[in-house]
This record gives structure tokens, C-alpha cells and sequence, in this order.
């Protein structure tokens, strides 16, 4: 009896601090409860914080471990109905599960209650849920207001998106979001190019011009200095005053800056974005991309762990983080951190990052509604690359048992973003026009009649912990294959730390003398790190290096990949201007911005190598609106593009030159192959 009491009082204490906890809470993060589902928001974050507090008090209580399992009954109860409610429409033996422990806790909870036989406590516990709701609804961003007239342009973007996937889905009505702006707009095939690199096709797409002329010729220019071409958003900035909120187009980094906001994509040599209030994006990706979780787990940093989590969820939550979503990404987190099998853990990362970003860019739409948007998603690559063999087994003479248990990682994500795009187009005005675009499609034969592929990466944090370095003396990234040492320091400390690196990586062989990386200074101080693929090497294979001896599986990342890139992408485009619900015939990655340049009345560059879609648009359109043409849109707009470097390298770079390790342009591809036609399409060219 005793201890019931005790655990009574704490269960009472818990939901006043609860109270006070989430009010402030709300007060301070006002989207955390917004888009729907508030109050049951609030009351599961009381009931759960309550219940929380209520087991740390019930351990201080008299009677301290009853009382404490009193606190932690429900406790469970609200994360199992937090479970419950994340898992809604589905009844599987986990939802089953929460549900009987759903159950048993607030029967738990109810007795405790009825012992205490105060409705004074009912009252009062719902007059708090209700007050704090109360605060909650207050804060609340106001709804988006339509009546914006000017008109917009939102990309979104499905890296390797493709019509097998789309279709198969769409079919059993899993993508009800794409599909309505199928059915609402005109889509068909986006042709792209044979050896689609991404960096290569998102700027093709952005331009309307072959790698060759818009410079980003391999799959590593990755930066805005490789830019030779004006981009869609830059034409539309300078002349028609657009504002231009870009999230992941690929090759942005550095950051323009553009108004309201630049976040570079996933090849960025550095975590820069504009505004430099959300960095923190960038560096939870890095974190991912290096591992960083897995090493501060091994090494059990837990502080530093604690620190750059607690650094992330302020930027989040500041930036339009949601219950919701907080509470579906603690699930993904969970697989990333606990499931033993990698496949899960990975896509579990990509979706976590996805649910995340979503959440911040939707807070960005809604506040800025820039005239020119896009959202970009990566892992419906990734994730192809990675698990496609797993969603058609039968390609790849696979038994179905063994594909069963990752045969849905692939169009999970396909779920996921289909799920972020059904929330933005409430955001969109009227007036805006909707581009779907992937950059490249995805088969299990690919280009070349490939289907499985190794890939070899340079582990960098392992190697920097090889030599010693911090992350306050040497920044590294990671791009595909290559691996990127940047050295922080000043510019004579640089060079010492340049050599360093480049020492210790030239003297790591193999017996027999084979070289394991191929190490090439940039002449911007960057120091590049690619595997040697000449050399036949093996997981186990024992590698000399300055530091002692190394199994080759040690200090680079091993990945066989299966399907690849195909040629036939997707594109959707939905609008006043469009047509609604028809198939057009297969258009091109460079007929895209001629086709948003024509519909605001721009001319299309004669210097470009694409044409609008004009069978997209409505015969209105068509009838009011002739085609223009103007020489090049590259003398018309200026640009400034950003610098990598910061601060005096001139040091840095006579110690390159001395050492002859800065290089020139060695492997780009030979300009024939640069100027061909972005496939094999005839191209649409001015009707006479
Ligand atoms: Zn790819």
C-alpha cells in the first residue's frame, strides 16, 4: 500500500513536470507539434515524459522498486502505443505485441489511479494535456497562404528513378502522391545518357547542354568552379528575379548564395550551406557517410556522441523537426544502431536522413516559398545499387527465401519519398508547376550488359586515425570511390600535414609490391585518394604499411553491387500549362530547362542542346506561346562562382608544385566522347 502511495505521488509529480517539460517544449519548437495528429502529440509526449519522471521519482520513493515499476508501466504503456500509432494500418506481431503491453500498462496505470480514488487527479491530469495542447496549438506556424500568384517552379528529384518501380507500386497504390500527378499532368520517359554519372546528368538536366559544354565532365567535377554553363534557377534569378531554395541538386557546393537557401548535395567536399544556419544537415550526412556513429560507439566516445546529437536534434528541432517524424526516425535509429544485419542498418540511415531533411525542407517551403525549388532524393539510388537483386530475385537465380527479408529496402524509400512529396503539394500554389525528374533510370542488366559491380573506397576516418590526425588539423569527405583530405591548418602546417598524409598512404603495398591507394594532390590544396584497382586484392589480404601491418579490408571499403543505371529515367510535369493525364513520347535530360525556360517566357538557348517538350503543354499554351530563341544565356547572366579555398594557400601550393604532386586534368574523358549527343534520341530541334 505503501508503495502505491509512493508510486501515486511520483505518477503525479511526473505529469505536473511533464506539464511544465512539453509546454515549454512547444513554446520553444512550435512546429514539433504542428501538421496534424496535435493533440495526440502532446498527450503521448506527456504521457511518456510523465511516465519517465514518474520512474526516476518512484526510485527515490520509499519503497523504491515498486514505486519505480509502477512509474515504468506506463511508461511502456505510451511507447507502445507511440509504436502502435507509428505502425497504424498494419497488424503484425510487433503492432500485437504493443498492443497487449499497451494494455497491461494502463490497466497498471488505471488500478493505480483507482486506489488513489480521486477524480481530482483525473481532472487535473487532463487539464494539463489540455493546457499544454492549448500552448501547442498557439505556437503553430499558420497554414500556407495559396494566394501567391507568381508563378513557381518545384523539382522534385528521384535519383535513378525509374517506371518498373513506379509503375509496380502505383498498381497496388503505394505511391498514391506520384500518382496523382501522373494522372493530373503529362509524364513519360527521361532519356538520359549512356555512362550516366550523377554529377555529370543532374547539370545536363539543369543546363539543357552535353557534359562538354557545362564542364562537369566526370564523375568527380563536383564543384560549382567546374560550372562553364548557366543553370535553370540562375537564368530565372537574373532575369525574372526568382528566389531559389535548392535542397541536394547535385554540384553546388560551395553554396551560392542564393536566397533563401542552398544545401549542397551529397558530393560536397565540406558541410558549407547557405545560410550557414543549417550546416547541421550537412554534418549528420558526413557523420553517416564517414562512420563517424560506429567509431564513437567502438571507441566508446560517449561524449562526443552525446554532443554532436544533442548539436543535431537543437538543428532540427529549430528547423521544423516534428513529432512525428521524430518519433518514426527514433525507429530508424533503433534499426541503424541495433540490427545485426547491414542491409537493414544502411537503409534505415537513408530513410532516417530522408524523414529528417523532409521535415526541415517542408519547414523551409513553407516559411520562404521561393519561386524556384527542388528537392532531391539519393537513396532510391543507393539503395538500387545496393539491394535491387533483392526485389528481383528471379534476375539474379536468387531463391526467394533469401531475397525475402530486404525485398522491400528498395521500395520502402520508394514509400518514404512518395510520403514527403504527398506533404508538399498542399505547400504549392496554383501557379506552381511540379517537375518529377530522375537523372537515370535503373535494371538489373545495365549499361554494358552489367550487372554486378565491386566497388572499392578508401576507409578516410580509419586512415586519418592511422595517422594520427584530428579532425581540427584535416577535414576528409568521401566521394563514390575517392576519398578527400583537406588540411585545416595554416598554410606552411598544411604542407607538413600534405606530406604526411601522402607519405604514409604512397608506402602502403601489398607483398609483392603492389601500391593499395593512388594518391593525387589537387592543385587547391585537396589531396585525392582512390583505391588501386589494378591490383587484385582481398578482404584479408595483408597490407605493409608505415604503421604496421594491415589486412586490406582494414583501410578500404568493400562493396559488390548488383543491376545497374538505365538509360530510360522518368519525368512527370504538372501544371497550368500542362496537359493532364497523357503520355508523351520520350523526351530528354537536356529538354528540361528549355521546357521551364519556354513556359516563363524565356527564350531557349540556341547554344542548347535540348527543346522544349511541346507536346507537354496545353494547346492554350501552345497557341499563345512561340518558341524563342536567343544565342546563349551564358553571355546574358552573370555569375560568381564561389572559391574553395579559404584563406593564404600559396605556401601549401609551392610545396605541390616542389614536389611535383599537383596534377593536371589527367583522366578527364576525351573531348569526342564529351560531345556526343546525350543518347540516341533525334533531337527535337525549331519546327520550321
Ligand atoms: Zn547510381
Amino acid at each position: 500500500m505503501n508503495a502505491l502511495k509512493a508510486g501515486r505521488t511520483a505518477l503525479a509529480w511526473g505529469l505536473v513536470l511533464a506539464a511544465l517539460a512539453c509546454g515549454s517544449f512547444a513554446w520553444r519548437y512550435p512546429t514539433f507539434f504542428a501538421g496534424g495528429f496535435e493533440l495526440l502529440g502532446v498527450a503521448l509526449s506527456m504521457a511518456l515524459t510523465a511516465a519517465l519522471l514518474a520512474t526516476v521519482i518512484g526510485l527515490i520513493a520509499p519503497a523504491p522498486r515498486l514505486a519505480a515499476a509502477l512509474g515504468l508501466a506506463p511508461l511502456c504503456a505510451a511507447l507502445a502505443v507511440a509504436a502502435i500509432a507509428l505502425e497504424r494500418p498494419v497488424v503484425t506481431p510487433t503492432w500485437l505485441a504493443c498492443a497487449a503491453l499497451a494494455g497491461a500498462g494502463v490497466a497498471i496505470a488505471l488500478s493505480m489511479l483507482r486506489v488513489a480514488a480521486k477524480p481530482r487527479f483525473l481532472a487535473v491530469a487532463t487539464a494539463l494535456v489540455a493546457a499544454t495542447a492549448a500552448i501547442a496549438h498557439a505556437r503553430r506556424p499558420p497554414p500556407i497562404t495559396a494566394a501567391d500568384e507568381r508563378p513557381k517552379v518545384f523539382v522534385f528529384g528521384l535519383d535513378a528513378g525509374t517506371w518498373t518501380i513506379l509503375d509496380e507500386l502505383m498498381a497496388a497504390d503505394q505511391l498514391p502522391a506520384l500518382r496523382r500527378l501522373r494522372e493530373e499532368g503529362a509524364s513519360g520517359v527521361l532519356r538520359s545518357e549512356v555512362e550516366s554519372a550523377s554529377p555529370r546528368v543532374w547539370t545536363t538536366i539543369a543546363t539543357g547542354k552535353v557534359p562538354a559544354k557545362h564542364g562537369v565532365v566526370d564523375f568527380f567535377c563536383t564543384q560549382n568552379q567546374d560550372l562553364k554553363s548557366r543553370r535553370i534557377w540562375e537564368i530565372l534569378q537574373a532575369r525574372q528575379s526568382w528566389s531559389v531554395g535548392l535542397f541536394q541538386w547535385l554540384v553546388t557546393w560551395p553554396p551560392d548564395p542564393f536566397d533563401p537557401f542552398v544545401v549542397p548535395a551529397w558530393m560536397a567536399r565540406g558541410p558549407e550551406t547557405h545560410p550557414a544556419g543549417l550546416t547541421f544537415i550537412k554534418q549528420l550526412e558526413i557523420a553517416f557517410q564517414n562512420g563517424e556513429f560506429e567509431q564513437w560507439r567502438k571507441d566508446g566516445d560517449w561524449p562526443r556522441l552525446l554532443t554532436e546529437l544533442r548539436n543535431w536534434g537543437t538543428g532540427y528541432l529549430a528547423h521544423g523537426l516534428r513529432w512525428k517524424t521524430a518519433a518514426a526516425a527514433a525507429a530508424q535509429a533503433y534499426v541503424a544502431l541495433n540490427d545485426p544485419r547491414w542491409e537493414l542498418q544502411y537503409a534505415a540511415k537513408r530513410t532516417l536522413q530522408l524523414l529528417l531533411n523532409g521535415d526541415v525542407y517542408l519547414e523551409l517551403y513553407r516559411r520562404h516559398q521561393p519561386d524556384f525549388s527542388c528537392f532531391i532524393c539519393y537513396g532510391t539510388d543507393n539503395l538500387a545499387h545496393k539491394f535491387w537483386q533483392y526485389h528481383y530475385p528471379d534476375d539474379f537465380g536468387m531463391p526467394h527465401s533469401e531475397a525475402a527479408p530486404y525485398a522491400r529496402l528498395v521500395t520502402d524509400y520508394y514509400r518514404a519519398c512518395d510520403a514527403l512529396l504527398a506533404e508538399m503539394l498542399p505547400l504549392l500554389s496554383p501557379s506552381t508547376t511540379v517537375a518529377v525528374v530522375s537523372d537515370h533510370g535503373f535494371t538489373s542488366v545495365g549499361e554494358g550488359g552489367e550487372s554486378h559491380q565491386r566497388e572499392l573506397r578508401p576507409k578516410m576516418s580509419r586512415i586519418a586515425s592511422e595517422l594520427g590526425m584530428t579532425e581540427s588539423e584535416v577535414v576528409w569527405s568521401s566521394i563514390a570511390t575517392r576519398g578527400y583530405f583537406r588540411p585545416t591548418t595554416s598554410a606552411a602546417g598544411a604542407a607538413a600535414l600534405s606530406k604526411q598524409i601522402i607519405d604514409w598512404l604512397d608506402h602502403c603495398d601489398a607483398i609483392g609490391g603492389a601500391k593499395v591507394f593512388l594518391v593525387d594532390a589537387k592543385e587547391d590544396g585537396q589531396i585525392e585518394v582512390a583505391v588501386n584497382n589494378a591490383a587484385a586484392f582481398e578482404r584479408d589480404t595483408p597490407i605493409a604499411t608505415p604503421t604496421g601491418q594491415r589486412l586490406f579490408g582494414d583501410l578500404v571499403d568493400i562493396e559488390d553491387r548488383t543491376g545497374n543505371h538505365s538509360t530510360e529515367g522518368i519525368v512527370i510535369l504538372r501544371g497550368p500549362a500542362f496537359r493532364r493525364g497523357v503520355r508523351i513520347e520520350p523526351a530528354r535530360l537536356a529538354d528540361i530547362t528549355p521546357t521551364l525556360l519556354h513556359l516563363h517566357g524565356l527564350a531557349v538557348g540556341a547554344d542548347m542542346d535540348g527543346w522544349p517538350i511541346e507536346e507537354a503543354f496545353t494547346e492554350e499554351f501552345r497557341a499563345s506561346h512561340e518558341i524563342e530563341r536567343t544565342p546563349s544565356w551564358d553571355d546574358l547572366v552573370e555569375v560568381t562562382r564561389q572559391d574553395v579555398g579559404s584563406g593564404d594557400d600559396s605556401a601549401m601550393r609551392s610545396y605541390m608544385n616542389a614536389t611535383g604532386y599537383i596534377s593536371d586534368d589527367g583522366d578527364a574523358p576525351a573531348a569526342d566522347k564529351l560531345n556526343q549527343p546525350t543518347n540516341q534520341l533525334p533531337k527535337r530541334s525549331p519546327q520550321e
